[in-house]
């Protein structure tokens, strides 16, 4: 049995879901929430309340929003011609904080991974085509990591999206591989942004 209180050792429990930490970092942050001042602690709590109610994801690209559909899909000086298609909503981001990127995003929210029973149904891929075929798209940029699940996804899309007739790269030039765009740097991924390659015949015979 623990020493903790009961609502000490519940705080604890939640921190360790939290990605990333392990039990004592679970402690510690526990009792700094203990020795924090009441007011900062119940507005974290209420930051997390309206976290969980406020923000969703936006109908069209699948980016956070407060709204049906999110401040990039709004912007009418994104360049709506060119799609970056990434695994989640933090690669979105982090693309973004390049600042290097002028187009529009689509989240698959995952990756084709047989092993997890992870098939193309169970990615947003059915509404990227489809938003290619209505809103006259130029380019794809696939941004998928560059471990065996996104190659398989990337190729995946470039035999899907080759019939539409637009263009389609890659970025992986520049990630290492196996890497994470999570790890990567913001000076590796906008190198890999500009480096961008066209996805050759060879992944579509
Ligand atoms: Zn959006």
């Amino acid at each position: 049995m623990s020493a903790y209180t009961k609502s000490m050792q519940e705080l604890i429990e939640c921190f360790k879901k939290m990605p990333g930490i392990g039990a004592k970092t679970a402690e510690r942050m526990a009792f700094h929430v203990l020795k924090a001042s009441s007011e900062d602690m119940i507005k974290f709590s209420s930051v997390i309340r309206k976290v969980k109610e406020d923000v969703r994801f936006c109908k069209i690209c699948g980016n956070l929003s407060e709204a049906e559909t999110c401040s990039i899909c709004n912007d009418s000086r994104r360049d709506k011609t060119i799609i970056c298609v990434v695994e989640e909503p933090t690669d979105l981001i982090l693309i973004e904080k390049s600042g290097r990127y002028k187009g529009v995003y689509h989240v698959l929210f995952g990756v084709i991974s047989p092993l997890d029973g992870i098939g193309p149904e169970e990615l947003r891929i059915k509404e990227l085509l489809s938003r290619i075929k209505q809103d006259k798209v130029k380019e794809i940029i696939l941004a998928m990591d560059s471990n065996a699940e996104g190659e398989t996804t990337a190729l995946y899309l470039s035999e899907n999206i080759q019939p539409l007739k637009v263009k389609i790269s890659r970025i992986a030039y520049g990630i290492p591989v196996g890497g994470n765009l999570d790890y990567i740097d913001q000076a590796t991924l906008i190198r890999a942004l500009e480096g961008r390659l066209p996805v050759s015949n060879r992944h579509c015979s």
